[in-house]
Parts: structure tokens; C-alpha cells; sequence
């Protein structure tokens, strides 16, 4: 049965990473996910890329982080360098859904993980950079506006650790670590691509059981070069061995299968320009 007060969320400021977000949500889809497919955009993404995310996501979102609340133009003018991280944030502001799952437009999940949604705010899993602070490429919230309006005022006043979202949120949930195990997602719903090698034994053991993959810090897979007909990535020296290769080659294919017809289709129904 579709649900249609849930939704996953993703995020994309322009046309290279709505790659990544087209390619995140027609998996969430073709592992017949039974919730709605939202995606924020900002004014940046190009007319084309906007029709081609309508065809995979049931919402579009344009969230212009100068044209919304007076109170995020003001918190933007004292703090230039959080404008990223207040697009993400906007996700609070969906109070049309009652619970979402947000996910970076650098994440591909392998099978279906509706099961996300049994989780309560705020439920992430942790970094493998540093394992008390979550990572903010997956997590499970409430759309709230009086929760928007509090994260607002949060990086207003203390801005963020790491000049990012991530360090925003971990300050603002802060009892995360110690609080409820059971907002701690297991590590395998936000696998990020460099523990296939930092614990390789580890990955051996539990890494067939992953459902999400990120993609952290680079090369992102939508910078890769990748030959069709060999199906591996090329020339690519910061990639952290075979496993990667693979997870690569399963995202690479999923854009050649699912996404380039949507975005040929879509460029003949435009004619060139
Ligand atoms: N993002 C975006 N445009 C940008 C940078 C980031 O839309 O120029 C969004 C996108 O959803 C991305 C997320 O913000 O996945 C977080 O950034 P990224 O994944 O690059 O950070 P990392 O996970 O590598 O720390
Ligand atoms: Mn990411």
C-alpha cells in the first residue's frame, strides 16, 4: 500500500549532482519503495535536469534560500559560508509529510529500506570518520516548522564545527551518541566507501548485508570515467580497491540502464540547443 504522508528526501544544487539524485531515486523505485520521492532543488538546476527529476521524483521542491524566510536571509547575511548547509536543513520545513528519510544525492541503496521509516527523529548512523557523531548522509526526521525555525537559530548562534551541515546537526541533536541505541542506524544503512577499506575484514564479514552505499568526499561516481563495455572505471587512483570498483560499476550501470534514456528522451523533446 503507498503511503503518501512519507517520503524519502534528497537534495541537489545543480545539474551534476542531480545525477546522483536521479540515480538514488530510481533505485529507491526499482526496489518498489512504497513512499513518496521528493526532491529539493535550488534555482541553479537547468530547466531540462528539473522535467528529467519529474519523471523519477513525485515532488520537485525549489528551495530558494533567499526567497524563503525572512529569518534564513538574516541568519545567511551573518554567516555566508553555512548557505549549503541551510538548503539541506530546509527538509524540516515538509510539513506536508509526517516523517521522511533524507539521503545525500551521493547514496544508492541496494534493496528496499521502507523499513527506515519504523525509526523515530532523529535516527542516523554513525561516521566512520568519527563514530560519536553521526553522519548526516541518511537520516530519519520530523518535518517541523518549529524545529526549522530552532536549527535556524542554532547555526545563527554557534554557526557549525565543521562549517557544514553535519557539524549543525550533530551539535543540535547532541545527545544522539548516549541517548537511545535506537536511534543508531546500523552502520550498513549509510556505508561509506571509505570503511571497505579502513576495516576490510570487517566488510568481509557484514558487507554483503550492506543497503545503502555513500559515496563520501571523492571522486564522486558521476566524475568517474567509465567504459560501458569493459564495465569498470578508469584511470581513477583514489579508489580504495575492487569493492569500490564494484559498488562504482553498480551505480554507472544503473545511470546507463535507467537514467540516460530519461535525459535522451527528454533532450529530443526539447530539440537541440
Ligand atoms: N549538495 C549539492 N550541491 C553541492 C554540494 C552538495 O546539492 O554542490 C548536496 C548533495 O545532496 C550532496 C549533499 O549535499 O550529496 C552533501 O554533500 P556531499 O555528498 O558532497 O558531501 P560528503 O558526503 O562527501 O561529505
Ligand atoms: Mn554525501
Amino acid at each position: 500500500m503507498p503511503v503518501t504522508d512519507q517520503a524519502f528526501v534528497t537534495l541537489c544544487t545543480n545539474d551534476i549532482y542531480s545525477q546522483g539524485a536521479l540515480v538514488l531515486g530510481k533505485s529507491l523505485r526499482n526496489h518498489e519503495t512504497s513512499r513518496k520521492l521528493v526532491v529539493m532543488i535550488t534555482s541553479q538546476v537547468s530547466g531540462r535536469m528539473r522535467a528529467v527529476l519529474g519523471k523519477v521524483f513525485d515532488e520537485v521542491l525549489e528551495v530558494d534560500i533567499l526567497d524563503s524566510a525572512d529569518l534564513v536571509r538574516l541568519s545567511l547575511l551573518k554567516r555566508p559560508e553555512l548557505g549549503v548547509t541551510f538548503t539541506k536543513i530546509q527538509c524540516w520545513t515538509l510539513t506536508q509529510y509526517t516523517k521522511c528519510v533524507y539521503m545525500d544525492a551521493d547514496t544508492i541503496p541496494l534493496r528496499n529500506i521502507d523499513e527506515l521509516f519504523d525509526r523515530e527523529e532523529f535516527s542516523a548512523a554513525p561516521d566512520s570518520g568519527w563514530p560519536d557523531c553521526f553522519n548526516s548522509g541518511v537520516f530519519v526526521f520530523r518535518p517541523s516548522l518549529d524545529t526549522f525555525r530552532r536549527l535556524l537559530q542554532y547555526a545563527e548562534d554557534n554557526g557549525s564545527f565543521d562549517g557544514g551541515d553535519q557539524g549543525l546537526l550533530n551539535s543540535f541533536f547532541s545527545n544522539w551518541a548516549t541517548a537511545d541505541i535506537s536511534k543508531h542506524l546500523p552502520f550498513i544503512y549509510n556505508l561509506s566507501i571509505s570503511s571497505v577499506y579502513t576495516y576490510i575484514p570487517a566488510f568481509k564479514q557484514f558487507g554483503s548485508e550492506a543497503k545503502v552505499v555513500h559515496f563520501i568526499g571523492t571522486p564522486k561516481p558521476w566524475n568517474c570515467k567509465y567504459n560501458p563495455q569493459s564495465k569498470w572505471v578508469v584511470e581513477e587512483e583514489a579508489l580504495n580497491g575492487e569493492q569500490h570498483q564494484l559498488f562504482l560499476v553498480h551505480w554507472w550501470e544503473t545511470y546507463i540502464s535507467d537514467i540516460l534514456p530519461l535525459l535522451t528522451e527528454q533532450e529530443e523533446f526539447d530539440g537541440t540547443d
